[in-house]
């Protein structure tokens, strides 16, 4: 095989989550690194489950994450359609060849019947599986089966011989499958739809694709795909098998609860897309080096498959806050303006009037509020200060906090020296308190508690040097006047 071709065929049965698009991920960057092709596809075999809504969710958080495909569905190429419900002629196709050869057989057995077979399996403390029964049928048997007008499935004819099928895999190495372990799975359900198993070796086979890399889950498969492949002299793709996800229990991540994963929450609590980006990439893989911030073209320059782990990747949700932090302080201000606008209207703070002509201003505001959140979606609680009127959390103690002589004195010279600075930027508020400090014989304590409490209404906050900074002079001078007005 001379081309690199990678596939992600997730089944749109829910919203896309974190595992699938971690798959997603390490496919975009084999693809990436080696000028290879990313098929998507569309496996919705599961009509029941499957929506097309689920399908443009899958879209449009790759997207956002920067992971487009180069074929497939919604852009099209040479090996299509891409929508596994849209193939069911090709699977039948080789759904008879594989009848006319002999590796595959119809199977009449009815639900009953297989409950029994079940059922008789558990009770000897057998694996439950199908026996086999309508392996060898004659003729004759066919025929009558077919007069009472039984539904049948096509069932994969699984070697009787005891046979060693062994997965080549690049990140666990050689894995060692028994023959006699694996069932005569079902290949066409009676409703005429393929199955899982079948589907996925005709189209990667068809596609041409090289790489086959997905989640650990389905390495059980594997055997089973590998011995259609056989049948179908298809040439085998490598493969290539993730470790799991595991949460901070190291338990497998579970997609729905309180602390869900789907890709479409994060972007909505303002996590940014290289942050999710490079913290996927290090969910099974790491850099080699402890540098864990890594840009795009170097994860897709470093990253290579055979260091991918074998063992579970902890979801480590503080790290990714972490991660997502620091994102959010270097990224460009305009930008993070921009995405934390609509958390500030939808918190009440601002409206969309208010954001167009105060821009400037709400600038300042978030490059100081970003300091100290995770997300964007804990900005508004960040800039509140700066938004609203101000409130003290205990007005009666403030009023004493300001009575004394000391403060008038200290709040005097502030304004004073606000006034005659021209531009209040955070280093020059910072020599004006170390000048009234110098200047004035009061205590540090009054110099720095009763100004926050005067202009935040806190005790405790962000860096004063920038708050006054982002006030300004006058307002600054106001909220200190009324501040000594309360005391009176
Ligand atoms: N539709 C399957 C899934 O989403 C694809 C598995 C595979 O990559 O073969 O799990």
């Amino acid at each position: 095989m001379d081309n690199i071709r990678l596939r992600f065929p997730p089944s749109p049965t829910g919203k896309i989550h974190i595992g699938n698009m971690r798959t997603a991920l390490f496919n975009w960057l084999v693809a990436e690194q080696k000028g290879g092709e990313l098929v998507l596809r569309i496996e919705d075999t599961d009509q029941a489950r499957s929506s097309k809504e689920f399908e443009e969710i899958i879209i449009r958080e790759m997207e956002w994450l920067g992971l487009e495909a180069d074929e497939g569905v919604g852009i099209g190429g040479e090996y299509g359609p891409y929508r596994q419900t849209e193939r069911l002629d090709i699977y039948q196709k080789h759904g008879d060849e594989l009848l006319e050869s002999g590796h595959a057989y119809k199977c009449y057995c009815t639900q009953a019947e297989l409950e029994e077979m079940r059922n008789k399996a558990v009770e000897n403390d057998k694996m439950p599986r199908y026996d086999g029964s309508c392996r060898n049928l004659s003729q004759a048997e066919k025929e009558a089966y077919e007069a009472e007008g039984r539904d049948y499935v096509l069932r994969f004819k699984m070697p009787k011989e005891e046979r060693l099928i062994v997965v080549d895999d690049i990140i666990r190495g050689k894995v060692e499958f028994n023959s006699s372990v694996l069932d005569d799975f079902i290949i066409f359900k009676s409703d005429g739809m393929a199955t899982y198993n079948f589907a996925v070796v005709i189209d990667d086979a068809l596609m041409k694709i090289s790489h086959v890399i997905r989640g650990e889950d389905h390495l059980s498969n594997t055997p089973k795909q590998i011995m259609i492949y056989k049948a179908l002299n298809f040439e085998l793709p490598k493969f290539a098998h993730l470790p799991l996800i595991l949460d901070e229990n190291k338990a497998k991540l579970k997609k729905r609860g309180k602390d869900s994963v789907y890709v479409g929450e994060f972007r909505e609590q303002g996590y940014l897309p290289e942050a999710l980006f490079n913290f996927m990439a290090l969910l099974g893989w790491s850099s080699g080096d402890e540098e864990e911030i890594l840009s795009k073209e170097e994860i897709i320059k470093r990253f290579a498959l055979e260091d991918v782990n074998k063992s579970g990747a902890v979801f480590d949700r503080e790290k990714l806050n972490w991660m997502n932090g620091k994102y959010i302080r270097s990224a460009e201000l305009d930008r993070i303006l921009d995405l934390s606008i609509p958390f500030l209207i939808e918190s009440g703070l601002i409206d969309s009037d208010y954001a167009k002509e105060n821009r400037d201003w709400l600038a300042e505001v978030i490059d100081e509020a970003r300091t100290g959140v995770n997300y964007l979606a804990q900005i508004p609680a960040e800039a509140e200060l700066f938004l609203t009127e101000l409130e003290f959390e205990d007005p009666q103690s403030a009023a004493e906090e300001f009575s004394g002589e000391d403060v008038k004195l200290v709040f005097a010279a502030l304004k004073e020296k606000l006034y005659a600075k021209k531009e209040l930027t955070p280093e020059r508020v910072a020599e004006i308190f170390k000048e009234l400090k110098d200047e004035l014989d009061v205590g540090a304590r009054t110099i720095y508690h009763p100004t926050r409490l005067a202009i935040t209404g806190k005790g405790s906050g962000p860096e004063m040097t920038s708050v006054i900074s982002i006030f300004g002079a006058d307002e600054v001078a106001l909220r200190l006047d009324n501040a000594l007005e309360l005391a009176e």
